[in-house]
């Protein structure tokens, strides 16, 4: 039921009669946005609620009562009672320069503290390079973030959130700022501040460097699991929907993959699909198969249409094709014992962007 449930809410999103129940939804930033956090079933997953589909959703959640739960309605039927993950401690607190640390990292799912350490991307200047589905660029302009956060900054917040919020693991995202390091140094120097300061398992996330050397600097950094997100695989799909990133083939992050699961073990390495941005769904499997021999955990998440990028008006898979899709995917990831409860931290752990953890198990 559940499967179904929350497979359906990502597809079609959600009206909310209440907009301010629970923390605050997930506007712009990098990669998929424009959600709120919903527990379901004890299952904390993103639901779009910005998106143009949401408004059109057959999914209502009505009001919190004083028991802080919220009846989910489809087509004017109860079918669930859920809850929104409440806004975090860590909300309330400032640096002592004054910047708020909502504006330095976010929380993400139930446990997870995010944060984009440089909001600013290479890609994302020029609309020919820019990502169709990324929204980088605006939550900066609307004053919603910072442009970089400090070393410093991340390990305030960080041990905050631990110790006021119970945070379980960390994501460090980017912008991609150069052509060679692609953002690893950077993290590095974010990810070493942070287990100085508390201990918190991290996922780092960057394009492939040009240096694989970059993935023991990210270890020995305390990095323990790392991202690096192919988003779309054929050539095609790869030049229209990210014109800039394409330019790094699918031959080079395989290279990167097998180097990085050398470093950081089988499991540990993980990458972004997004269904729907015009890959055939065997384009997909295909895949993730390759990606399961190499020991990459494949994160395939279905497309979130965010408001103001070129593909806000994109319609996103269908609830049936995502459950044929994640279905599959989730034998192959049983067969191969690499399942998201064994990543150490980081998006493919947290789970709430897709429902591919819930067909995980047999
Ligand atoms: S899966 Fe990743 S991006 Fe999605 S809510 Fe969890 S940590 Fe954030």
């Amino acid at each position: 039921m559940s499967r179904n449930l929350i497979t359906e809410l990502q597809s079609y999103g959600l009206r909310l009669d209440d907009v301010n129940a629970g923390a605050p939804s997930r506007r712009g930033g990098a990669g998929p946005s424009d959600h709120k956090a919903v527990t379901v079933d004890g299952k904390t997953v993103m639901v779009p609620v910005h998106t143009s589909g949401a408004a059109e959703s057959p999914f209502v959640a009505r009001a919190p009562g004083s028991d802080g739960f919220a009846v989910l309605e489809r087509d004017g039927i109860p079918v669930a009672r859920i809850t929104f993950p409440p806004q975090p401690k860590f909300y309330g607190l400032a640096t002592a320069d004054g910047v708020p640390y909502w504006q330095i990292a976010q929380l993400h799912g139930r446990d997870v503290l995010a944060t984009t350490v440089l909001q600013e991307c290479i890609r994302y200047t020029n609309r020919k390079t820019r990502c169709q589905f990324c929204a980088i660029g605006a939550s900066l302009e609307a004053g919603r973030t910072i442009a970089r956060k400090s070393p410093q900054q991340l390990a305030e917040v960080a041990k905050a959130a631990v110790e006021l919020d119970g945070v379980k693991h960390a994501v460090l995202t980017t912008g991609t700022p150069n052509a060679t390091d692609r953002g690893a140094g950077v993290l590095c120097e974010s990810a070493a501040a942070i287990r100085a300061a508390v201990d918190l398992p991290i996922q780092a996330q960057c394009e492939p460097p040009d240096d694989f050397a970059w993935f023991a600097k990210l270890r020995a950094a305390g990095v323990d699991a790392l991202g690096m997100h192919l988003e779309a695989v054929e050539p095609d799909v790869r030049a229209r929907a990210m014109p800039g990133k394409a330019k790094v083939p699918v031959n080079y992050y395989l290279r990167a993959f097998e180097a990085a699961v050398a470093t950081f073990g089988r499991g540990q390495v993980s990458t972004y699909l997004i269904a729907g941005l015009g890959d055939a769904p065997e384009s997909i499997l295909a895949m993730c198969r390759t990606l399961v021999r190499i020991g990459v955990y494949p994160f395939v998440v279905p497309l979130v249409p965010i408001a103001g990028t070129p593909l806000e008006n994109a319609v996103p898979p269908t609830a049936a094709a995502m459950r044929d899709l994640l279905g599959t995917i989730g034998a192959m990831l049983i067969e191969a014992r690499l399942v998201s409860a064994d990543i150490k931290a980081g998006c493919g752990k947290c789970g709430a962007c897709s429902s591919l953890s819930v067909f995980e198990t047999a």
